[in-house]
């Protein structure tokens, strides 16, 4: 029973580092979040030593009185985050991850090879949403169904939903999904729902990035209009890296017992009930004023964000933002999302290169994501965020700089010509 620190002091040294990392940037992953002591502690306990194959009640394995007990208060958490009525709603918390919920989701809903549409990956949508290229099937969404993926208007940003309601009528999916990794604007939920009613298709909704906000009440609630609806667990939701697969039960189509025979036997082996229990916990804090008051703050911040930036000059994807993220498209400034990556990581702000509506390519995007949900969670509010903005101004400003005078377009040759540069070091130190 020694302490990991005492145990093992490699493993402890980059925990303690990424730590570290983690405290001393600016964190700006649009997908990530900070979780609180109590959900870390929960991930860390003795949970993890169980099996608990089955649901409740209905296990494969003894000794789950307790295991029990703890995913039916998760159960009743999730509905009660999302303000749902457990006659019409089912959720089942065991997915290990969002990508896991959602192919458990795909097999519940649709046979193999059977018709889906998602938002394009290059649009803003995620890969389990059936990403395909013109040469290649890249997710096993694509690969074990037929999809024809939808996208954004290249010069609004914005989801041409009349030119999905065409496509929908050649294509007749059995599958409409909605949601994205990559979208800075609303949904029309009811405008989805009409789409997939032409068609007898399901609609899903895979409410990852903005989970959060939605039980905070910052943003439109799919539940309304979807059949089903799944989430990560640890975005703007701030809980662990985990799952959620919320199902319609008052629909008479077996969709409850359909997802639960997804997740176990077809998808998944035994859950994790520690990341179970932490699941708890971020759901129960999730239906807090405090939490209602986080993700208020997180829209301001990401607004502000957006509006110092287009201040500078910057164009962003759909001008704006109504959620946490931030679309900037970096091509008007001669900048690859990569290179702009690269040097923000120099003075430790961290963000991830994203493709843009219209880039030629997906290899080289044309832009970054900024997400505000983190910082908000370290207290960040509108005033940090315009210095925040200035940060990467400086940054980009200093990175146009570097791309003019190193007359090459190769990042090798960038990234040798930031070597030793003095603004770079002076605004490391900054931030
Ligand atoms: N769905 C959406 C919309 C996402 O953005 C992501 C991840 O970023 C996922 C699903 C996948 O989640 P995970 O990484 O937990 O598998």
């Amino acid at each position: 029973n020694t302490s990991l620190k005492e145990e093992d002091k490699e493993v402890y040294n980059i925990v303690e580092n990424e730590k570290l990392r983690q405290w001393s940037g600016l964190e700006l992953i649009a997908s990530e979040n900070f979780t609180s002591q109590a959900v870390i502690e929960a991930n860390g306990t003795a949970l993890t030593n169980k099996y608990s194959e089955g649901l409740p009640g209905a296990r494969y394995y003894g000794g789950n009185e307790y295991i029990d007990e703890l995913e039916i208060l998760c159960q009743k958490r999730a509905l009660a985050a999302f303000g749902l009525n457990a006659e019409q709603w089912g959720v089942n918390v065991q997915p290990y991850s969002g990508s896991t919920a959602n192919f458990a989701a795909l097999t519940a809903l649709i046979q193999p090879q059977d018709r889906l549409m998602g938002l394009d990956l290059p649009s803003g949508g995620h890969l389990t949403h059936g990403y395909q290229t013109n040469k290649k099937k890249i997710s096993s969404s694509s690969i074990y169904f037929q999809s024809m993926p939808y996208q954004v208007d290249a010069s609004s940003g914005l989801i041409n939903y009349k030119r999905l309601e065409e496509n929908a009528a050649l294509f007749r999916p059995k599958l409409l999904i909605c949601g994205a990794s990559a979208y800075p604007a609303e949904w029309e939920y009811d405008t989805m729902r009409k789409i997939a009613d032409q068609h007898g298709a399901y609609l899903m909704c895979d409410m990852a990035h903005i989970s959060g906000l939605i039980a905070g009440k910052e943003a439109l609630s799919p539940f309304d209009y979807c059949d089903i609806v799944t989430t990560t667990t640890h975005k703007t939701l701030r809980g662990p890296r985990a799952g959620l697969i919320f199902f319609r039960r008052d629909k008479g189509d077996g969709l409850e017992s359909r997802v639960n025979q997804a997740v176990f036997p077809s998808c998944q082996g035994g859950p994790h009930n520690n990341t179970i229990a932490a699941i708890a916990v971020a759901l129960k804090q999730a239906g807090s004023p405090e939490f209602k008051q986080y993700a208020k703050q997180v829209c301001a911040n990401a607004k502000k964000l957006a509006e110092v930036l287009t201040g500078y000059g910057y164009r962003l994807s759909t001008g704006s933002t109504v959620n946490h993220l931030v679309l900037w498209d970096l091509k008007p400034v001669g900048l690859t999302g990569s290179k702009v990556e690269r040097i923000c990581d120099m003075v430790h702000i961290t963000i991830n290169k994203n493709s843009i509506a219209g880039d030629k390519s997906a290899v080289t995007p044309g832009g970054v994501r900024l997400g505000s949900s983190a910082l908000t969670s370290r207290s960040l509010k509108e005033d940090d965020f315009v210095k925040v903005a200035e940060f990467l101004h400086r940054t980009v400003d200093i990175a146009q700089k570097v791309q003019a005078a190193c007359g090459s377009k190769l990042m090798k040759d960038f990234v040798a010509a930031l070597d030793g540069n003095q603004d770079i070091a002076q605004l490391k130190k900054e931030v």
